[in-house]
């Protein structure tokens, strides 16, 4: 059986080696389009702040690691697929047939629609191409604009900071992580960010970017300009699924998929960044683009592939973020649920915050902030669907108390 996987990030690398392990006959051909050997864009902040050689950020260290595995490994981009004919035509000329295709192409940053972002000197912080530009021009003393203080805006914010920029951040939303933290935690990382040196404009909306011989000048709504040497881009992704067009794969934002992974069309999967699949806990559709996600779905489409049925749970959303060292993360329905109730406890001072979402006496979602020990156990509170029973009133008087929870419910059920 031929097996080909469209994109050669963490989901097609994790499903091309689900497969070998299934399958130790069949062929399997994983199929990139950046020159570079597979590798984990998680890794880049770290190769910013040069912590890590470009090496360091290879998902899989030893150069014959997939020739190893029996897994061809082809340098090119996939322009379209014949879904009657089962072949993908490559960037390249060359077409390959398949008998069961994993479409793991990931996600692209989105261009905000503001005139003048398409000049020289506006960045985007997404692949190892865009790591070296921005390694190029963020230097000491640059003066660097970053738009977007969302999950990405905020996990780079330090490697750009180390690299000795002056660093000022846009965002226009209300609050840094809009739409993955709670006002009370948002507000403490700003105020750590702001303590680091970065200067954080919320609420505040680039209308137009303008160049000249001494730099960008970036003009916000409202009148004030801000001249500057780089913008950084950090606005949000989207799933890469343009060269579906004409296919019959059904999309919306990102590919549809069931529960199996697969998508619209019969022996056509896809997991990850480029994937728009149902939430654990509510069945709404989104799009989960965190690497955590594109693992799990891409290890469930592999097994279906390899002819085991899998079945997912549902994508659960799980942000966690580490800005200047400030750990916070967000599970599920963080921002709560109709008719649900919620708890709260804020240490601005020592920068801890914890709160627990409620749907009846389950668990539905949380935000914790600088109380990393709490975060598996939360994380299981919420899958396994757990009926806290008295537990519940205790947790809303006191939430540090989930550990003490989790236990006494996993003896109960046991
Ligand atoms: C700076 C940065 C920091 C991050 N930090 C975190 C973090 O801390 N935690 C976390 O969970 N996530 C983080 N992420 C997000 C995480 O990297 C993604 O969720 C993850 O990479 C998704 O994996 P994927 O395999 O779905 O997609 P990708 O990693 O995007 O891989 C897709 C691959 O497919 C290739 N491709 C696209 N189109 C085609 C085509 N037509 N033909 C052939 N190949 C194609 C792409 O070039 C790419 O190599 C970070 C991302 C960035 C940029």
């Amino acid at each position: 059986m031929r097996h080909v996987i469209i994109g050669n990030g963490p989901a097609g690398v994790i499903a091309a080696e689900t497969l070998r392990a299934q399958r130790p006959q069949d062929d399997i051909t994983l199929v990139g389009a950046e020159p570079e050997p597979p590798y984990s864009r998680m890794a880049i902040p770290y190769l910013l702040i040069g912590d890590i050689e470009e090496q360091g950020t290879y998902l899989r260290k030893g150069a014959d690691h997939f020739a190893g595995l029996r897994i061809t490994l082809r340098h090119a981009a996939a322009r379209s697929i014949d879904t009657q004919a089962r072949t993908v035509a490559l960037s390249d000329g060359g077409t390959l047939a398949y008998d069961r295709l994993l479409l793991a192409t990931g996600a692209s940053p989105a261009s905000p629609p503001i005139p003048g972002i398409d000049q020289p000197g506006v960045l985007t912080c997404w692949t190892l191409a865009d790591a070296r530009k921005i390694a190029a021009s963020a230097q000491q003393g640059a003066r660097v604009l970053q738009l977007g203080a969302g999950f990405i805006g905020c996990i780079i914010m330090e490697a750009i900071a180390a690299r000795g920029a002056a660093l000022t951040v846009v965002e226009m939303g209300d609050r840094v992580v809009p739409r993955m933290m709670p006002p009370g935690a948002a507000a403490l990382i700003k105020r750590w960010c702001e303590a680091k040196g970065v200067r954080i404009l919320t609420g505040a909306k680039a209308a137009r970017i303008d160049r000249d011989a001494t730099g960008l000048h970036v003009h916000l709504e409202g009148g004030e300009t801000l001249d500057v040497d780089v913008v950084i881009s950090a606005t949000g992704v989207r799933p890469q699924i343009g060269f579906l067009k004409g296919s019959g794969i059904a999309t919306e934002t990102g590919i549809l998929v069931d529960d199996r992974m697969q998508t619209s069309v019969a022996d056509i999967y896809a997991a990850g960044d480029c994937v728009e699949a149902a939430e654990f806990g509510t069945g709404k559709r989104f799009v989960n683009a965190i690497q955590l996600n594109a693992a799990d779905q891409a290890r469930i489409a592999a097994l279906n592939m390899a002819g085991r049925p899998t079945r997912s749970q549902g994508a659960l959303a799980i942000n966690v973020l580490d800005t200047f060292g400030l750990i916070s993360s967000s599970f599920g329905q963080w921002q709560g649920v109709e008719g649900g109730d919620h708890t709260e406890l804020s240490d601005e001072g020592a920068f801890k915050y914890l709160r627990l979402e409620f749907d009846g006496d389950m668990l539905v979602g949380a935000t914790s902030l600088g109380l990393t020990e709490h975060v598996g156990v939360i994380r299981g509170l919420i899958q396994s669907r757990v009926r806290l029973g008295k537990w519940k009133a205790r947790l809303m008087h006191d939430p540090t108390q989930v550990m003490a929870a989790y236990l006494a419910c996993a003896q109960a059920a046991a």
